[in-house]
C-alpha cells in the first residue's frame, strides 16, 4: 500500500527521502545507496532541511538526518519537527556516531538510528524501508486519512493538511474549489447506490489524476461534495469541471451535472475551513441554475446570506426580550380645511443589541420565506392593541391602528378567532384594529384568500389593501375582491418625481378612479411634499401617511404627537 500522498505526489511512483549531512562524502554515499529504489532530496545544514522538509511535507515519506551539523544540529531540527506536527508521521532516522545520542534522538521523535561508521549498504536500505514501510501501515491503521470510497483525503485531514500547506508557503495565494453534484440523492435513488458510488469514484480519479500533474490537494468533502485546493492561477476552473464531466461521459445516462463553487485567492485570515464554507456558498447559489455551473465566490452577496441566517437564528432570542418595537407613523385625512390625524400604521423595527435598529425591509423577507413571521406579526399585533387601548383610556381618542398582515397569516385556519382574541383582550372592538394586506397576497391564491378575508370582514374586520397597483390583480377581479380600504402603492407618488411626461399623474388619477368605482377610500402613502400633498387633494385622495406629515415613530412620541 502506499501513502495517499506518494500515491498522489510521485509520479515515478517512488517515495521521496531526504538525505542530510553536512559531509559530501557521507550524502554520497547514502545517495549510492538508496538512489535505486527512492527519490531523494539532499541537504547539507539543519535550516535547509527544515526548509526542505516544509516545502515538501507531504511528499517526504523519509529523513535520514546526521546530528552533528552546522547552523542548525540534528536535535534541534527534531524539535522543530516535532513543534510543527511533522512527526511522528514523517518518520526520521538519525545518523550518529554516539551511542548516548541515540536515546535522546529516539526522545524527541525519531523513529531509528544509523550508526557512523556506514553498516553495509543492504542493512542501511532495509532500515529505510523497513521504517517507511511501519510509519504506512500505521497510517492505514489509524485510517483517518482518507475516504475509504474513493481514497482521497477525508475533511479533516485536508483541513489540517491545507492549514500546514499555508503555513509553509507562507504568503502564496490560493484558490479553494467546491464540487457538488447536482441532486445526487436523486441519482442514488433512481440508480442505485451502487451506481452513485461509481459516480463519486470516478469523479475522485479525475481529481487524484489532477492532483498528480499539478501537486494541489483534493478531498472528498462528504456525500457528493469535493474539494480542490491549489495554488492561485494553477487550475483553471472550466478544465477542471470539464475535465470531471468528461470522466463521467461513459455513464452518465442520469445526464448528471455538477456544479462548482471557487473562492479564488482565498482570504489567509480565515480558517481553511471557512475558505471552503465560501466556496461552497458559492456552489450553493448554482444549487437550481440550469444554465450556469460554475460560481465564484462573491463576497457581499456572501455576507448577506451569513446577515440573513443569523437574524433567522436569533429572532427567537429577540422576541424573548422584547428586542423588537412597535412604531406608529400617523395618517391624516386630508378632506377638510386642515388635515385631521385619524389613524396609525404599526410597523415593527428591531432594536438589536449590536446590529442597532434595524428596518423591517430587512429582516421581514427573510421571516416571509420560512414561516416565521407569523410568530412575529402576532407579537405586533398585541401590542399595537395594547397600544391603542391604552391611548384610548389616557385620552378619550379613537385612533385605529392598522397592522401588517403577511400573507401566511391568511392561510392560518385560526386566524379569525386569534384576532378576535388580540382585540377582545385588549378591550376593543373590531373598528379599532384594521388589517392590511399586500395585493400581491390577493394575487397568488386568490380563491382560497378571497375565502380568507371574506370571512375576517363578516367577522367585522375592516381590510385596507397595500400597495395597490403592484401586484397585478386584473381589473376583473378586484370587483370580487372583499375590501374596504385602497392604499396605492409608494411608487406612484414616488414617480411623480421625475415626470416629465405627466404619466405618473395619469396613473395616479386612474387609480383613484378605480377606488371610486369601487366605492372605497383611498390612502396615498409616501407623501413627502407639499407639491405631492396638494396634488393628491385634487385627486381625492382621503387619506395621507408620508414622511410629509411624519415619519413612523416609537410609540412614545406617537403619544406626544396625539396629546398635543
Ligand atoms: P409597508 O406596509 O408598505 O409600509 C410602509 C413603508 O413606507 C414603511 O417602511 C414606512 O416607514 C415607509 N414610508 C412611509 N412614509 C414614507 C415616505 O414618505 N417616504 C418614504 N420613502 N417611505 C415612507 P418600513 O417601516 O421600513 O416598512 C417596510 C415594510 O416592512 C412595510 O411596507 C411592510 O411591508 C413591512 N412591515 C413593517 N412592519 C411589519 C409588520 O409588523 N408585519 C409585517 N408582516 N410586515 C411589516
Ligand atoms: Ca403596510
Ligand atoms: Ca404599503
Amino acid at each position: 500500500m502506499l501513502k495517499s500522498h506518494v500515491r498522489f505526489y510521485s509520479a515515478t511512483g517512488k517515495r521521496l527521502v531526504l538525505v542530510a549531512d553536512d559531509e559530501p562524502v557521507n550524502r554520497e554515499l547514502l545517495t549510492y545507496i538508496l538512489q535505486g529504489d527512492f527519490d531523494l532530496l539532499t541537504a547539507s545544514n539543519g535550516r535547509e532541511v527544515l526548509q526542505l522538509v516544509r516545502e515538501h511535507a507531504e511528499r517526504l515519506s523519509l529523513v535520514l538526518l546526521d546530528l552533528m551539523m552546522p547552523e542548525l544540529d540534528g536535535f534541534r531540527v527534531l524539535e522543530s519537527m516535532g513543534a510543527e506536527g511533522l512527526l511522528p508521521r514523517l518518520p526520521v532516522i538519525v545518523i550518529t556516531s554516539e551511542k548516548a545520542a541515540e536515546v535522546r534522538s529516539l526522545r524527541l521523535g525519531a523513529s531509528d538510528f544509523i550508526t557512523k561508521p556506514f553498516e553495509l549498504p543492504e542493512v542501511i536500505l532495509a532500515r529505510v524501508q523497513r521504517t517507511i514501510e511501519l510509519s504506512e501501515d500505521r497510517d492505514i491503521l489509524q485510517g483517518t486519512e482518507r475516504d475509504s470510497l474513493t481514497g482521497l483525503f477525508n475533511k479533516e485531514f485536508f483541513y489540517r493538511y491545507a492549514a500546514q500547506y499555508d503555513r509553509v508557503h507562507d504568503g502564496k495565494a490560493m484558490d479553494a474549489y467546491v464540487l457538488d453534484i447536482n441532486h445526487f440523492h436523486l441519482v442514488n435513488e433512481i440508480n442505485g447506490k451502487a451506481y452513485g458510488d461509481l459516480v463519486l469514484r470516478r469523479i475522485a480519479e479525475q481529481l487524484r489524476r489532477v492532483v498528480a500533474e499539478t501537486g494541489c490537494m483534493a478531498a472528498r468533502r462528504e456525500g457528493d461534495r469535493f474539494m480542490v485546493y491549489a495554488p492561485h492561477g494553477c487550475l483553471d476552473g472550466e478544465t477542471l469541471l470539464a475535465g470531471v464531466m468528461q470522466q463521467l461521459d461513459d455513464i452518465n445516462s442520469a445526464r448528471i451535472r455538477i456544479r462548482m463553487g471557487i473562492y479564488p485567492e482565498a482570504d489567509r485570515s480565515v480558517s481553511v475551513e471557512e475558505r471552503f464554507d465560501r466556496a461552497k456558498a458559492a456552489s450553493d447559489s448554482l444549487r437550481d441554475n440550469y444554465t450556469r455551473f460554475i460560481s465564484i465566490y462573491d463576497r457581499s452577496a456572501y455576507e448577506q446570506q451569513m446577515f440573513a441566517e443569523q437574524l433567522i437564528d436569533e429572532m427567537d432570542t429577540a422576541l424573548l426580550h422584547r428586542q423588537f418595537e412597535v412604531w406608529f407613523q400617523p395618517k391624516y385625512d386630508i378632506r377638510g380645511e386642515s388635515p385631521r390625524l385619524t389613524s396609525a400604521e404599526a410597523l415593527v423595527r428591531w432594536r438589536h443589541p449590536e446590529r442597532g435598529m434595524i428596518s423591517p425591509g430587512r429582516f421581514i423577507p427573510l421571516f416571509e420565506k420560512n414561516g416565521l413571521i407569523q410568530k412575529l406579526d402576532h407579537y405586533v399585533w398585541r401590542e399595537a392593541a395594547a397600544h391603542c387601548a391604552r391611548w384610548k383610556a389616557a385620552y378619550g381618542v379613537d385612533i385605529p391602528v392598522s397592522v401588517n398582515v403577511s400573507r401566511i397569516d391568511i392561510f392560518d385556519p385560526d386566524l379569525v378567532p386569534k384576532l378576535l382574541k388580540i382585540v377582545s383582550d385588549a378591550g376593543l372592538t373590531t373598528d379599532d384594529l384594521l388589517l392590511e394586506i399586500t395585493e400581491s397576497a390577493y394575487a397568488e391564491d386568490s380563491g382560497q384568500i378571497i375565502q380568507a378575508v371574506a370571512a375576517l370582514r363578516e367577522r367585522g374586520f375592516r381590510i385596507e389593501m397595500d400597495d395597490f397597483g403592484s401586484g397585478y390583480s386584473s381589473l376583473n377581479m378586484l370587483a370580487e375582491l372583499p375590501l374596504d380600504i385602497l392604499k396605492l402603492d409608494m411608487r406612484f407618488v414616488r414617480a411623480l418625481e421625475k415626470d416629465g411626461s405627466g404619466k405618473a399623474l395619469r396613473m395616479l388619477e386612474l387609480m383613484t378612479d378605480i377606488a371610486r368605482f369601487l366605492q372605497v377610500p383611498v390612502i396615498a402613502e409616501g407623501v413627502e411634499t407639499k407639491d405631492q400633498l396638494d396634488i393628491m387633494k385634487r385627486l381625492g385622495v382621503d387619506t395621507v401617511q408620508g414622511y410629509y406629515f411624519s415619519k413612523p415613530l416609537p410609540a412614545e412620541e406617537f403619544e406626544t404627537l396625539l396629546s398635543s
